[in-house]
């Protein structure tokens, strides 16, 4: 989840219920086609200890439920798998701007590819939408974002793969956690250790579920008994509509949208909480085109991922559902974007500042001393950019007379470092 530092709250706190395909496939592929990277990957242990590792785990299976039987089955003659310590390794060069994100997640070939499976899977969109409430197009669109529609779903061996990450090193509390719970999912019976394959950090599927995500809100849709989000596409659509769901997806109401801002606004007034959309309007907020702003009644938190030079949205508490899925503002962005997209909707009106690129971690700590050494209060230099740190940038801008939107970019950066 460090690909998405700098891109807002929810992504500073990364790593929480489920691991991002993004990370998966895409950056995993980019981190083994360079050399040097993994320079800090510690030498593989040798197999015995391994081995002992594995034999200690087991008390804790049993009193998970597991057999014996599915116990040995699963991990007898695993070994460390290399691939795993690399990608659990690997820290991104730079901070990815969001826009490149969303660009990716938002692609023609994405939109077409999904507007394609909209028709193929039809009568199970409708049957999940009925039971679940949730919007077919956000259903695809995380399905478009995490496997790019079943076409990368993972082909490690997951319960060894979480065994490496379980073994030693900074996620093993994680790995430990999630290998005892794909342990409970193969001795319920929902499928074997040789189809149970996933992510290098245990994501599984045509939606990438973690073995607890999986274990709390997987379901057997087509009623064959089995909780198959692998090989049945119905499974694993209706497996993450009773996500949304259960995360409190509301019917009928929008993620969010995109808004114009009037001249002279108040930039402080984003992502500080929720207000309802008819007192955005009195403040001057517009769709762009000028026609009325929808779901009138309902509150609504003004975002501004790349301050106020970039796109505004409004967003409504179903953003705040599909983050519980990826605790990332970029990623419930693009889900939102991409949905729309299926739907029929357009491109964005406002162009992203790709002049102003974000931060890399050492650079926010440094643009926090500078802000400290001017007096300014911010807290813990931490790299983390959070409300202390936006307050004494609005400060500061206000003091050199530029737009107090609170936003850390290389813009600002230098303009500190420079004055
Ligand atoms: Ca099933």
């Amino acid at each position: 989840m460090r690909l998405f530092a700098g891109l807002g709250n929810a992504d500073a706190r990364g790593w929480r219920r489920r691991i991002s395909a993004a990370l998966g496939a895409g950056a995993l592929a980019i981190a083994l086609a360079v050399p040097g990277l993994f320079s800090t990957v510690a030498p593989a242990a040798s197999d015995a200890d391994f081995d002992r590792w594995i034999d200690a785990m087991w008390p804790q299976a049993r009193a998970k439920g597991v057999s014996r039987q599915i116990y040995l089955r699963a991990t007898s003659g695993l070994t460390p798998d290399p691939d795993v310590l690399k990608a659990a390794d690997y820290q991104p060069e730079f901070v990815k701007p969001i826009w490149d994100y969303v660009a990716r997640a938002t692609s023609d070939k994405r939109v077409t590819n999904g507007r394609e499976k909209l028709r193929e899977y039809s009568n199970v969109l409708d049957a999940i939408e009925t039971v679940y409430g949730v919007d077919r197009h956000i259903v695809v669109a995380i399905w478009g974002m995490e496997t790019a529609y079943g076409e990368f779903l993972g082909d490690k061996n997951v319960i060894r793969a979480l065994a490496t990450l379980g073994y030693r090193g900074r996620r093993a509390k994680f790995g430990r956690s999630q290998m005892l719970a794909a342990l409970e999912i193969l001795q319920r019976g929902d499928t074997t250790p040789e189809r149970m394959t996933g992510s290098w950090a245990g994501a599984m599927g045509h939606t990438q579920f973690i073995p607890t995500t999986y274990n709390a809100y997987a379901v057997d849709f087509d009623g064959d008994g089995r909780r198959d989000i692998w090989g049945t596409i119905a499974d694993a659509l209706a497996s993450t509509a009773n996500y949304l769901r259960k995360s409190r997806w509301q019917s009928g109401l929008s993620w969010g949208y995109e808004v114009v801002l009037p001249p002279r606004f108040n930039y402080a007034l984003a992502g500080s909480g929720d207000r309802r959309v008819q007192d955005w309007a009195h403040l001057g907020v517009r769709r762009p085109g000028g026609q009325a702003l929808s779901h009138s009644g309902e509150k609504a938190q003004l975002l501004l991922p790349a301050g106020a030079k970039g796109p505004a949205f409004l967003i409504f508490s179903n953003f705040r559902s599909i983050l519980r899925y990826n605790n990332a503002t970029a990623y419930a962005l693009s889900v939102g974007l991409l949905a729309d997209r299926l739907s029929g909707g357009g491109a964005l009106s406002a162009p992203w500042p790709v002049d102003d690129r974000p931060l890399e971690e050492a650079e926010r700590r440094e643009l926090q001393a500078l802000l400290a050494a001017r007096g300014y209060a911010i807290g813990d230099i931490d790299g983390v950019l959070g409300e202390r740190t936006r307050s004494a940038i609005r400060s500061f801008q206000k003091a050199q007379g530029m737009t107090e939107d609170g936003h850390a970019g290389a813009l600002l950066f230098k303009r500190l470092k420079g004055n």
